[in-house]
């Protein structure tokens, strides 16, 4: 069964078509690029996916399983994940502890705002495991507030894992991160797939795209273009008169 699936989904805000008919089938274990100029829809596609808002027209099925109307948290606890944005990472705790405060959300040990948890040994055990996972063993004692672009990157990631997704979104992951973080953060992104987990990714590099996906999904004016292998979508007509005057 797919993991994910769209089903014709739309968003119109006040008159205004943001998201048209979009529908899109997501195999587990796909790490799937999501491209597409500004103002496509990308963002908007992943926060209708994630629960941020709510679709006005079509279906959004996790397994299966109807999440349209699902509140975010819902989802979330589900294992639909999206990372956080740096704004959320508490730069005065350690990396650990960040990730320790992501995974007692997923426990339902309390909020992300829940400034002092109880400690639990498995929590703490699970942080290390995840902080290892993305590269970041080394860096398990440092403030938040005082890593690299990469190395936040890394930190949310880190934290995104400690709820167990099965499906992880990430929105433009490289964006502010300097050209020799982009390498090490790409073996992050690809070990991703560990344990059958799907990535969905919105990315403007394409060097990045091409090097990790196995399908791209090509977004424009609200409408998804074409969604097919990196090699088909770049010769696909559509979608090379749709970026004539308007690159990506
Ligand atoms: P992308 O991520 O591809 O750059 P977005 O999904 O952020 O694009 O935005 C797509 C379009 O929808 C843009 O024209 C944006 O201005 C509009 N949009 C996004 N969110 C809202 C909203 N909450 N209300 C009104 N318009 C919105
Ligand atoms: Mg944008
Ligand atoms: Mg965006």
């Amino acid at each position: 069964m797919d993991v994910l699936t769209l089903e014709r989904v739309g968003l119109q805000i006040g008159g205004a078509r943001i998201l048209n008919d979009v529908s899109l089938s997501i195999p587990r274990g796909e790490m799937l690029g999501v491209i597409g100029p500004n103002g496509a829809g990308k963002t908007t596609l992943f926060n209708l996916i994630s629960g941020v808002m709510f679709a006005t027209e079509g279906v959004v099925r996790h397994n299966g399983r109807d999440m349209t109307r699902e509140p975010i948290h819902v989802r979330a606890r589900a294992g639909l994940g999206r990372t956080f944005q740096t704004s959320s990472l508490f730069n005065g705790l350690s990396a650990t502890e960040n990730v320790r405060l992501a995974a007692q959300a997923k426990a339902g040990g309390g909020s992300l705002v829940t400034r002092f948890p109880r400690v639990t040994d498995a929590a703490t055990r699970l942080a290390a495991a995840r902080l290892d996972e993305v590269g970041l063993a080394d860096h398990a004692q440092s403030l938040a507030g005082g890593l690299s672009h990469g190395d936040k990157r890394k930190l949310e990631i880190a934290m995104l894992l400690a709820m167990d997704p099965s499906v992880i979104l990430l929105d433009e992951p490289m964006a502010g991160v300097g050209s020799g973080d982009i390498p090490g953060l790409m073996d992050v992104i690809r070990g991703l797939h560990h344990g059958g987990r799907t990535v969905l990714m919105v990315e403007h590099h394409m060097e990045v795209v091409l090097g990790l996906v196995d399908r791209v999904a090509v977004m424009h004016h609200g409408e998804l273009l074409a969604c097919d292998t990196p090699d088909a979508v770049m010769k696909n007509p559509t979608v090379q008169s749709a970026y004539l005057g308007d690159p990506v």
